[in-house]
Order: structure tokens, then sequence, then C-alpha cells
């Protein structure tokens, strides 16, 4: 009998050794759903009705020997529609991330309204934002839930920021708001998922819009429609926008020039 339990026993014993394996993670996960999210506890957003200001704004990477930004000064007034134009390399994104505070500069001030942001503030200040990022994030799972991210869903204002980006007769055409964004079957292009993230973005309703060559895989005809829609039905909304093409960069009100970490 016992020669006959022999097996049973081992599928018992390596049941117990994959449940430990999986406990770490299931630890780590646990954690995370416990954790108090920082924006909850930081109060509320901090007041933007007038200007955004770098002055003197340097910035270096670890571990590297070179100053990303250095000594940059600009001020862009709310409702502004600004384009950051500059070689590959020339600190472009690094600027975007100090604006949207991921990075903290090492020196120089960011003040919004005459308020210097500084760590304990900076998560005040993200609420007034949303941001499409050069990579795009998406979710597996389904347009709606990637678009939505946690606001509540309102049909009329989901349909109307897909129709911004040109894309709610594509959904539609792909198996509709509940189709899966990663999906074979759905798929959509690498253009597509960029106008979804900027559905996102504009879904969020901020009141600060940051764009990082948010629609760089777009070929140019749809880029142009995009990015003429979004400036001119968006009066009130502050942009500000990574460009590659000299011929968007003209359709905003300011051209912000950087070249080797500098403005000029
Ligand atoms: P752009 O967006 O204009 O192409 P970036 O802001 O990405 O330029 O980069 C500016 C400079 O900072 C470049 O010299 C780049 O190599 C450097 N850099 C960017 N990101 C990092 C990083 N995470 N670590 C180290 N250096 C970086
Ligand atoms: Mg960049």
């Amino acid at each position: 009998a016992l020669f006959r339990m022999l097996p049973s026993l081992s599928r018992v014993l390596s049941g117990i050794s994959i449940i430990n394996m999986y406990k770490k993670t299931l630890d780590m996960v646990h954690i995370e759903f416990k954790a108090e999210i920082e924006s909850q506890k930081l109060g509320a957003k901090i007041n933007f009705n007038k200007s955004i200001e770098l002055k003197n704004i340097s910035f270096q990477y670890l571990e590297t020997d070179k100053q990303s930004l250095s000594n940059i000064n600009i001020k862009i007034e709310k409702g502004d529609k600004i384009a950051i134009f500059g070689e590959s390399g020339s600190g472009k994104s690094t600027m975007m991330d100090v604006l949207i505070g991921l990075h903290l500069a090492s020196n120089g001030k960011f003040i919004i309204d005459g308020v210097e942001i500084n760590s304990d503030n900076i998560v005040r200040w993200r609420k007034n934002i949303s941001f499409v990022p050069q990579k795009v994030v998406l979710f597996e799972s389904t347009v709606k839930e990637n678009i939505v991210f946690g606001k509540e869903y309102d049909e009329k204002l989901f349909r109307e920021v897909l129709e911004d980006v040109y894309m709610y007769d594509i959904v539609m055409s792909k198996g509709g708001i509940e189709a899966k964004v990663g999906d074979e079957i759905s798929g959509f292009s690498g253009g597509q998922l960029q106008r979804l993230a900027f559905a996102r973005a504009l879904y969020q309703e901020r009141s600060v819009l940051f764009l990082d060559e948010a629609t760089s895989s777009l070929d140019e005809e749809v880029e142009n429609k995009i990015m003429y829609k979004i400036l001119s039905k968006y009066k009130e909304k502050t942009i500000i926008a990574i460009v590659h093409k000299e011929a968007i960069a003209d359709k905003f009100g300011k051209i912000i020039r950087l070249k080797d970490g500098k403005n000029c």
C-alpha cells in the first residue's frame, strides 16, 4: 500500500514546494495592495492659474559626466500651446520629465504660480496634468479600461476623446470598446495604440497636457489632423508637446528650442 501511495506523496511534496515558491510573490503583491496611494495622502492639487516657470534649472543623470540640462529658463503661461523642438539627445524628454515631476532638478527652481515645487508637493502638482510618454504603456486589457484608467466611465466623454484622435470608428470596427488592446485578433497597429494612449490622457480632463512625441508613429496626414484638432478644440488647456517636425511645431503658439541641454 505504501508503494502505491508513493506517487501521490511525491505530488503533495511538489505541491508544497510550488506553494512556497509562489508565496513570496503573493506577499509582494499583498504589500503593494496594502500600501497607501501617495496622492491620497498628500492633499489637494496645487493651484495652477497663472504660470509654470523653470529658473536656472540644471539636471544631470546619475553616473553621467555631463549635464543633460543646463541653466534652463522658461516661462509658460496658462493656456499656452508650446512646442519643444530640438535634435535627438538635446534634453527635450529630460526637461519634460522635470516639468511633470519625474525628475527633481539638481539646481534651480521649478515654480507654479509662484509656489516652488519640491519633493513634498510634487504629487499635488501632478494632479493637474496628464502625460503621453514617448513609449506607450497600455495594459493587457480592454480599450475601455485602458482609457477610463480609474475614472468613472462616461459614455459621451469616452466617445469624444476617441473621436479627437480619430479612433472611434477604428475601435468599433475592431470589436468595440471591450476589444482587448494587446490582442492579435483586434490587431491594433503601433500608431493606433499611441492614439489610444492619447485618448486616455484626454479622458482624464486635466488642465495641462504633456506630449512627448505622442504622435511620432503616425503617418503625417493623421498626425496633422490630430494635432490641429487638439490645438483648436482645447483652447483652455495648457499644451506642452515635444514635436519632431517643424511643420507641426509651427501650429503651436510658441516654440522652445533646445540644443545640448540649453535653450536657445
Ligand atoms: P531628447 O528627448 O531630446 O532626445 P533626452 O532628454 O532623452 O533627449 O536626453 C538628453 C541627454 O541625457 C542625452 O545626452 C541622453 O543620453 C541623456 N540621458 C537621457 N536619459 C538618460 C538616463 N536615464 N541616464 C543617463 N543619461 C540619460
Ligand atoms: Mg526624447
